[in-house]
């Protein structure tokens, strides 16, 4: 509008000014009119139509470039999003991962409390504490000891993963059960290792002392070697720390109970004063062996012995002197037994020995054996030597003497009861049953004749 009228008022007056200037004619008037309208058109078209033209296409470039720079932040954006979530993800995914092994080990850690608990004795629970530990934690080492019955050293039971842990430990050797917690050492870090501890490497380590019903019965040591080149290590992952104080306490439970089902089993078996079997194991193991034997056409040897005028050690040196007796007697049969064989403490003085798969000839050399190494007895009490001890013995052998139990014992004890008037300190084997009608025949005739 304002060029409009521009040329409104200026194109006019210029023209009056060349029309008297150069007094031009009409034509040449109209044809100065049309050049000054051209003059002052062009400029004003180019600057009213092109220039807002320009500034369109200018703002349209601003707004491309705009809307490029905001793909791209959005682009930014969704990438950092998608890192996000793929860590997101994996986090998700490892807490999964944790909880899986954890649940894992849980069913692992229950199976093996369960079975330890129905184990008969140690013998039985060493192997199968060794399988689960070795699944529970398969990334380190470790070992169980046990507690000696000393109580002053403990011994290796158990052991996996390759750092090889001491055989035996004094507990002095250990932080642990010094202080009765768990102790750990990271690799490298400036603490105390326990002296049990294997230096080279410089490991991680966690020790737990195993103890439960307030009896420390044991300890759990676990160890990692730190990777190559990463001396400082960490310490122990928080998994394994709390899996293996879980494990520590499994077991320590389990070695409890065993040992007090060992202890409750061994009194229902064992005499106390001798600790030989006691009459009741003895029979009901004679039954087993008599039946064993059957089966496998073996012999099966009895020794059925008694203590010498034990009533002059009870009436010379007090019951207690009567006891020692007993209890080296007891010690003796012990010795003389093999880990298949059953020593009994029969009754008051009187001992048996049941010798398994033992021909007769076997039987009667252990039994002189026995026997002569009661008769070197030196037994002593209070520092005052007892007066020297003798045995008598009768021996039978399944089946020669008797098939049965009570004939097996019938016999034995006729041996021992011949060995007893013939002068004491003998062995004397039993007859066999043809022997024993051959010689009432006998005696039956001699009343006759007489
Ligand atoms: P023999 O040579 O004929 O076997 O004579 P003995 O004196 O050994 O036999 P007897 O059967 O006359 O005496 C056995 C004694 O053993 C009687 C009993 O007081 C004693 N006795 C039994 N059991 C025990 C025990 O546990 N401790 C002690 N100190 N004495 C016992
Ligand atoms: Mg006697
Ligand atoms: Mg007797």
């Amino acid at each position: 509008m304002a060029a409009c009228a521009v040329i409104v008022t200026v194109e006019p007056l210029l023209l009056m000014l060349l029309t008297r200037c150069f007094h031009l004619s009409l034509l040449q008037e109209g044809l100065a009119d049309g050049l000054l309208l051209l003059l002052f058109l062009v400029p004003t078209l180019c600057f009213a139509l092109i220039r807002p033209l320009e500034q369109q296409v200018a703002r349209g470039e601003a707004l491309a470039a705009e809307l490029a720079q905001s793909r791209e932040r959005l682009e930014d954006r969704v990438a950092e999003r998608s890192a996000e979530l793929h860590a997101a993800n994996q986090r998700i995914q490892q807490s999964l991962e944790k909880l899986e092994r954890s649940h894992r080990d849980l069913v692992v850690l229950r199976e093996m409390g369960a079975l330890l608990q129905v184990c008969r004795d140690m013998a039985e629970a060493e192997p199968l504490l060794q399988g689960f530990v070795r699944r529970l934690f398969p990334n380190e080492s470790g070992a169980v000891y046990l507690f000696r019955a000393s109580r002053n050293v403990l011994e290796r039971a158990v052991e996996w993963g390759d750092a090889h842990e001491a055989v035996t430990l004094a507990p002095e050797d250990c932080w642990a059960l010094r202080s009765g917690q768990t102790y750990s050492v990271a690799a490298g870090e400036a603490k105390p290792l326990c002296a049990h501890v294997q230096e080279k490497g410089r490991p991680t380590t966690l020790c737990i002392p195993l103890a439960a019903h307030g009896e420390l019965s044991g300890l759990l040591v676990l160890s990692k070697l730190a990777a190559p080149g990463q001396e400082d290590g960490r310490p122990m992952e928080e998994t394994v720390t709390s899996l293996a104080a879980a494990t520590g306490q499994k077991i320590a439970l389990a070695l409890s109970n065993l040992r007090l089902r060992e202890k409750l089993r061994d009194q229902a078996i064992r005499d106390p004063l001798t600790r030989l079997y006691n009459r009741r194991y003895f029979e009901e193991s004679f039954e087993r062996e008599l039946a064993r034997a059957e089966r496998r056409g073996a012999c099966v040897g009895l020794i059925i012995l008694d203590v010498d005028h034990f009533k002059t050690f009870n009436d010379t040196s007090s019951h207690q002197g009567g006891d020692v007796v007993l209890q080296n007697v007891g010690q003796l049969m012990m010795r003389a037994a093999r880990s298949e064989d059953i020593p009994c403490r029969y009754g008051g003085e009187e001992f048996a020995l049941l010798l398994s798969e033992a021909p007769l000839d076997v039987v009667l050399a252990r039994a002189e054996r026995l026997r002569k190494s009661v008769e070197s007895l030196q037994a002593t009490l209070r520092g005052q030597l007892l007066s020297r001890v003798t045995i008598s013995a009768g021996v039978a052998v399944y089946p020669q003497h008797g098939t049965t139990q009570s004939e097996l014992i019938r016999a034995a004890d006729r041996a021992l009861y011949d060995a007893k008037a013939q002068g004491r300190n003998r062995v004397v084997v039993a007859q066999t049953p043809g022997e024993n009608e051959r010689e009432a025949s006998l005696i039956g005739a001699e009343i006759e004749g007489s």
